[in-house]
């Protein structure tokens, strides 16, 4: 029998205010947010919107994505901090290079979160929180900084795993544990889970974790499509995602098999649709932007025609994919003139970046 998987998920704790906290010690135990774009001190001209709030912060319900003006509201006693870029960026550097140096394999997925594949030494659940827990050490002791751990069978409970016990968490789920674990959480603690799907699953009665795992599968299909499918799986425990190498990432691409083979052009079009959803998906995983999109055609006789095209700024809006792929698969199309089947399609985008750190706090899917 093959051992069970075990991946680690650390997420820095309310990563830049930690930061400016740690250089300025008469901030500790205050409330403090970090803030993107301009801001004035004066309540009414407060602008920009938090990018992080310390715990003290937290206390007043100040969080990340709220505009300033309502923090001001809340807390007057707030402290703003502009954001230090390239410090955050230095420190997070560093933080990498401790966790690479423990273990086998980290993907970085944002300034302050990464996951992360032992070595082949660690076996066992144990092993691994007892590497966990030399390397939140390490990095207290040199960025003097805390972090939150999760570590379990795949990359979705790690995740859930490591909010659970914020801040300096260390949280195992062991495989025996996963339906336990995750059963009583509000379902919006699965990674990707939004406002907007969130209130629909509100409408399906579907609160926690537990509902949506034993909800009825059609009907998840029909209110929230393949995405709903894969917030499904993860409820019950399934996530077959892979951590890979942050570097390896040059490119997302997914194909989608005709059965039978067709040149209707709603069929395609629906096969278009589908296949965009799951290359967006995987970025939404990966938190990356493209600027590349490249399409291509496989007829039954194994002609295949592709076609790319470059566009001037990264994005990672789902209805602009979808809809230039679907121009670009018609333009391939217009050229089969002797009316040849489609057996396969594929879409894959290029060019990526990861979403950098104004964006990450307005598209925090995860
Ligand atoms: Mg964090």
């Amino acid at each position: 029998m093959a051992a069970d998987k075990i991946i680690m998920h650390i997420d820095m704790d309310s990563f830049f205010a930690s930061v400016e906290i740690r250089d300025n010690t008469d901030l500790k135990d205050k409330p403090v947010v970090v803030c993107s774009k301009t801001f004035h001190l004066h309540k009414d001209t407060a602008r920009g919107v938090i990018s992080a709030a310390s715990y003290p912060a937290r206390k007043f319900g100040l969080h990340s994505a709220m505009p300033l003006a309502e923090a001001k509201r809340l807390c007057p006693d707030v402290v703003c901090l502009p954001m230090n870029k390239t410090l955050y960026k230095q420190v997070s550097d560093n933080i990498i290079k401790i966790i690479q140096n423990h273990v086998k394999t980290v993907q970085q997925v944002s300034i302050d979160e990464a996951y992360v594949l032992f070595k082949d030494t660690v076996k066992t659940f144990d092993e691994a929180a007892e590497c966990a827990r030399e390397i939140k050490k390490e990095i207290e002791a040199v960025e003097r900084i805390t972090c939150s751990v999760g570590i379990a069978p795949n990359k979705s409970v790690a995740k859930i795993a490591s909010g659970f016990q914020k801040p300096n968490g260390l949280t195992v789920v062991h495989p025996e544990e996963v339906a336990d674990f995750l059963s009583p959480l509000p379902v919006t603690k699965i990674p990707g889970v939004g406002k907007k799907t969130s209130e629909t699953f509100d409408m399906m009665r579907i609160q926690t974790i537990g509902d949506l795992a034993k909800a009825d599968k059609r009907q998840i299909y029909e209110k929230l499509g393949r995405q709903g499918m894969a917030f499904q799986e993860i409820a019950n425990g399934i996530d077959v995602s892979q951590v890979m190498e942050t570097a390896d990432v040059k490119s997302i691409s997914r194909f989608y098999s005709f059965n039978p083979y067709t040149n209707d052009s709603s069929a395609v079009a629906l096969g278009v649709e589908s296949v965009s959803e799951e290359v967006h998906m995987i970025l939404m995983q990966k938190r990356m932007f493209f600027k590349t999109i490249t399409v291509g055609i496989r007829y039954a006789d194994f002609t295949t025609l592709t076609k790319s095209k470059s566009h001037t700024v990264h994005t990672s809006d789902i209805f602009f994919l979808k809809r230039h792929a679907k121009d670009m698969i018609e333009e391939l199309m217009a050229n089969n003139e002797t009316n040849k089947k489609i057996r396969q399609i594929n879409i894959g985008v290029s060019n990526l970046k990861k979403t950098d750190v104004n964006q990450m706090q307005l598209t925090d899917f995860f």
